[in-house]
């Protein structure tokens, strides 16, 4: 009686069965894709706004789904790192990523995206300096993107692993800075090398009290020797406020949408007037 109630729990949830047979579907889709070969990798430059050349370069993952299309990563990452796949597709991004960034002119520093996943693995800096020495890439070109999340429970081996990876060469940004529960004293808990300020704050610049923000994180970073990325930019009344700020970099669609390696590879030359 006890297992047929269970049961009959669960026949009426038809709602939950069919999410988590969706997840579980996109498990299995994308443990296929890694050896499938779906994956991809657009890379996005960032631009110094005071010489208005490019030096630096996000790479952001792609999936070419054979039935859904490109399924974005917002999608995808979540139930990558829910699953530990985020591992295996991290090393795959890291190891892709810098072999294309090898061939790029030595001012453009590569930066990749890393999980808080991926941070709880204490092999992970050795698996990254695998990951540049055979691609030749230089460790000081290389920029790894974390959010707060890291921080957000004092976890010593993650600060552990930024540590090695800092001791290395290898720089450390604090991505999306100003969203979920950042708060400034994540900035004494580790030594940054650069805070990229959230697409909120630019698109809102000329509108509210984002501009006084901007000017504080810009101000911060400067006393403690960080620099600062402005994402999202779409505008160039948004650039010259940000220039105007003192914002050491700009990254968003008024340059470029995140291109395939070989388009990417193209503009990385470029030099827009300023
Ligand atoms: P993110 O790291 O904050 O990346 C910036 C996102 O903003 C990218 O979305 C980019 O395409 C988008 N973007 C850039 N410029 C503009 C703009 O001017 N306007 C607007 N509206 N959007 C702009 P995307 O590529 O969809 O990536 C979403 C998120 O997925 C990333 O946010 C990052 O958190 C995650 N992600 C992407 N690739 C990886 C990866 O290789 N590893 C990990 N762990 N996460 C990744
Ligand atoms: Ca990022
Ligand atoms: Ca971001
Ligand atoms: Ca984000």
């Amino acid at each position: 009686a006890k297992a047929e109630g269970r049961r009959t729990h669960r026949f009426f949830e038809p709602a939950m069965d069919a999410r988590a047979q969706a997840r579980l579907a996109m498990e299995q889709d994308l443990r296929q894709a890694l050896t499938a070969g779906s994956f991809d990798i657009h890379y996005q430059p960032l631009l110094d706004l005071s010489s208005g050349e490019v030096t630096g370069c996000e790479a952001l993952l792609r999936w070419r789904h054979p039935e859904r299309g490109m399924v974005s990563p917002a999608e995808f990452i979540p139930v990558a790192e829910d699953t530990g796949l985020i591992n295996e597709i991290g090393d795959w991004v890291m190891q892709t990523a810098c072999t294309e960034a090898a061939g790029w002119p030595s001012r453009v520093r590569l930066a990749v995206n890393v999980s808080p996943i991926q941070l709880k693995s204490p092999t992970l800096a050795l698996r990254i300096t695998g990951a540049l020495a055979a691609s030749g890439l230089p460790p000081d070109r290389l920029e790894i993107e974390i959010t707060e999340a890291v921080l957000i429970h004092d976890d010593e081996s993650a600060l552990a692993i930024l540590h090695q990876l800092r001791a290395i060469g290898v720089r450390i940004a604090l991505d999306d800075f100003g969203t979920g529960f950042s708060s400034l004293s994540y900035l004494k808990r580790f030594p940054f090398d650069k805070i990229k300020i959230d697409r909120c704050f630019v698109s809102d610049i000329e509108i509210d009290g984002s501009a006084a923000i901007v000017q504080a994180v810009v101000n911060i970073a400067a006393a403690r020797n960080m620099t600062t990325t402005a994402e999202g930019v779409e505008t160039v009344q948004q650039r010259e406020m940000l220039r105007q700020l003192g914002c050491t970099q700009m990254q968003g669609y008024l340059f470029s949408a995140p291109k395939p390696a070989a388009e990417a590879r193209r503009l990385l030359g470029a030099r827009v007037e300023t």
